[in-house]
């Protein structure tokens, strides 16, 4: 990619969030590259891992499953191909420019533009990994982030089916196998068992959820102290939301689907559906030269127009940010679109060579006394 090539907008990330985000700005005529890691590592968006669950409260895509939903994303973006326009006598780019890259640093020129590095090929300890730059005026922030995942045996001493199965234990999405999205999954186990695993006050919101399909639950921890403050481990004692403080040793599935735990005591605790909530890590790294400001679990503030803010709650300029890293978000396929849409648009609406007179109120709703 030529270094002189200047992008309207760098969208990372190609997810629900990122690339309605790209769609939104190409449609203003904004010359976009849309980067995206999951050719190239294990960052696959979390959609992805909806292997036989289909995903049925996404709009338009109602009945998909994660892999089908993002080939259909990647051939949404072909309808915004790059193209050059004419515009006020003034040659121009306007479209989507797509990039399998993993994003690495990101950092401010003297001129307020930004340069984006990124690693081309999978990442390595071994070996360098090709790498490319990228400049753009803007930046839309959309890599999600990645769910934690309780530690639990896969692989060595299970025996031979299991090792076989190990990729449908370790990753959710499957009817019978883990999930991690009780909003998401929760029809497929009405009035069945659930085992949530997780710790903390942090499990409450998973456990609240569950009641809409089902009073039978149990929340194992895997081995750790509860973790509850009082009032929520009362709430759960009331509710009759048992309680398994147990280490979980092993799996113990028949073909692709999950039955149960053996524990390290010896017992099998079988269930229906399996619920993990052990927090998540946002996918940010190449953020680490600009002073932005996290949430309790690591997501990034945002203004009400998706601009990421700094540690003293400023707009960061040129930088927005859609879907699931969004602090305060559902995160959710539709609120994904949602704040895609709102980032890309802003993103492109800054590129305005002129803005509305600010004394006059264009743009602001009538108060009341209007
Ligand atoms: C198993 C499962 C089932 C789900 N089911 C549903 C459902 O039924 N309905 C629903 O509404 N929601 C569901 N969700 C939630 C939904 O998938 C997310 O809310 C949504 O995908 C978030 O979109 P996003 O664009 O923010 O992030 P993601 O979809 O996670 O996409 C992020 C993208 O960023 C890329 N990326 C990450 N790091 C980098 C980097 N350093 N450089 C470049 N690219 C990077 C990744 O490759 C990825 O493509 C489910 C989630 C899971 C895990």
């Amino acid at each position: 990619m030529a270094m002189s090539e200047v992008f309207d907008v760098l969208v990372i990330g190609a997810g629900p969030g990122g690339t309605q985000a790209a769609v939104s700005a190409a449609h203003q005529m904004r010359h976009v590259l849309l980067l995206d890691a999951s050719k190239v590592s294990r960052r696959r968006g979390r959609a992805f891992w909806s292997k036989t669950v289909k995903i049925e409260d996404a709009p338009v895509f109602a009945g998909i499953t994660g892999a089908q939903f993002a080939k259909a994303l990647r051939e949404w973006t072909e309808a915004q191909p790059v193209r050059s326009i004419e515009r006020g006598g003034e040659e121009r780019v306007a479209g989507i420019r797509r990039a399998d890259g993993f994003a690495l640093d990101l950092e401010r020129l003297d001129n307020g533009s930004f340069q984006l590095t990124y690693a081309t090929e999978p990442l390595s300890r071994d070996r360098q990994v090709g790498t490319t730059t990228a400049l753009g005026r803007t930046v839309v922030v959309a890599s999600g982030f990645e769910d934690g995942w309780p530690d639990i045996e896969t692989n060595n001493s299970a025996a031979r089916m299991y090792r076989k199965y190990q990729m449908v234990y370790r990753y959710a999405g499957n009817s019978r196998g883990w999930h991690l999205c009780i909003r998401c999954d929760g029809h497929l186990h009405v009035d069945e068992h659930l085992a949530i695993v997780g710790a903390g006050d942090y499990i409450f919101d998973v456990v609240q959820g569950a009641q809409d399909f089902t009073d039978r639950i149990t929340v194992l921890t895997n081995g750790r102290p509860h973790g509850m403050s009082p009032p929520v481990r009362a709430a759960l004692g009331e509710r009759g939301v048992a309680l398994e403080e147990g280490q979980i040793e092993a799996h113990i599935g028949q073909g692709l689907n999950l039955l149960g735990f053996r524990m390290a005591d010896g017992r099998e605790l079988y269930f229906d559906g399996f619920f993990v909530d052990e927090g998540l890590k946002a996918n940010d790294e190449f953020l680490h030269r600009f002073d932005v400001a996290h949430s309790d679990d690591g997501l990034l503030r945002c203004s009400d127009d998706h601009e990421v803010l700094d540690s003293s709650g400023e707009p960061i300029p040129g930088m927005w940010a859609a879907g699931d890293i969004v602090a305060g978000e559902r995160n959710l396929i539709a609120s994904a679109f949602a704040s895609g849409q709102d980032a890309g648009l802003e993103a492109s609406d800054s590129l305005r060579r002129w803005a509305a007179p600010t004394d006059v109120g264009i743009g602001r709703l009538p108060a009341d006394d209007d």
